[in-house]
């Protein structure tokens, strides 16, 4: 049930119906290649959200395109916002939804690059007592598990797999023939010295993909993009099923709040 889409007076019972789990789907607005929209993930994650309340009933919050992207500042379109409030924003987010009665808010990580970001918010939550408890969720398990008409070395940022997801869902933003044929995809491997060696750093990714295109997208297919989207929705339906069973991570977090007070 998408949370825009119900009246007021429907909410209440939505909320019930759904056993207060919301679903948030973090998606971000960056490029994607030549050949795809600046909201791809944007897209998909919609797309995995409707997919997954078909399968078991959850409130689907609306876009969510406030997230991780300092990468991407280089290149034209993209929506970065200032990483203190980007927590921020999340924090107030989940704290609303749960105000409206969602006690289970669902963060489902619909851009990659927020792998930082999550763990981070994740362990935020141990700061101050809560009603409510955020739970984290990826498609990338799901996705990695398939077998696909490409290798793993083809697949990347708006690679095959994301292409695939696009051609399911909104073919008529995809462009094929802007597919670079000069092994634009490949990693650049700029930073490899330092990767060697066991060394990061913040620049890492524009080392190797500096246009925000890996991989080979010419093996994208609609049928592949079914595909995935249909394993990530019964991998997720599945995880929301577990977060409706589960009583244990509340009561625990209210035992650690109580013993945080005063610790001994
Ligand atoms: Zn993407």
């Amino acid at each position: 049930m998408r949370w825009e889409e119900l009246s007021s007076d429907q909410f209440v019972e939505a909320v019930r119906a759904c056993d207060g789990v919301c679903i948030v789907a973090l998606s971000v607005v960056e490029r994607h290649g030549h050949h795809l929209p600046l909201g791809t993930d944007t897209i998909q994650g919609r797309g995995m959200l409707s997919r997954i309340a078909a399968r078991e009933p959850v409130i689907e919050f609306p876009d969510y395109i406030f997230t991780q992207i300092p990468e991407a500042r280089h290149l034209p379109g993209t929506i970065s916002i200032d990483g203190e409030l980007l927590i921020r924003l999340l924090d107030n987010v989940c704290r609303e939804i749960a105000r409206n009665g969602c006690k289970k808010v669902v963060l489902l990580n619909a851009h990659g690059g927020n792998f930082g970001l999550l763990a981070w918010y994740n362990m935020l939550q141990l700061y101050t007592p809560k009603d409510y408890v955020v739970y984290i969720v990826s498609p990338f398990p799901a996705m990695g598990a398939l077998t696909l008409p490409w290798s793993r070395d083809d697949d990347g940022h708006a690679g095959p797999g994301e292409t695939s997801m696009m051609l399911a869902l909104r073919p008529d933003l995809v462009d094929m023939t802007r597919i670079p044929t000069d092994g634009e995809g490949r990693a650049q491997g700029r930073l490899d010295a330092l990767r060697a060696a066991g060394v990061q750093t913040g620049i890492w990714w524009y080392a190797d993909h500096p246009t925000h295109y890996a991989g080979d997208a010419a093996h994208g297919s609609a049928a592949a993009g079914e595909q995935i989207l249909d394993a990530i929705a019964d991998s997720i339906a599945q995880a929301v099923r577990a977060i409706k069973a589960d009583d244990a991570a509340r009561s625990l977090q209210d035992a650690f709040f109580a013993a945080a007070q005063a610790p001994r």
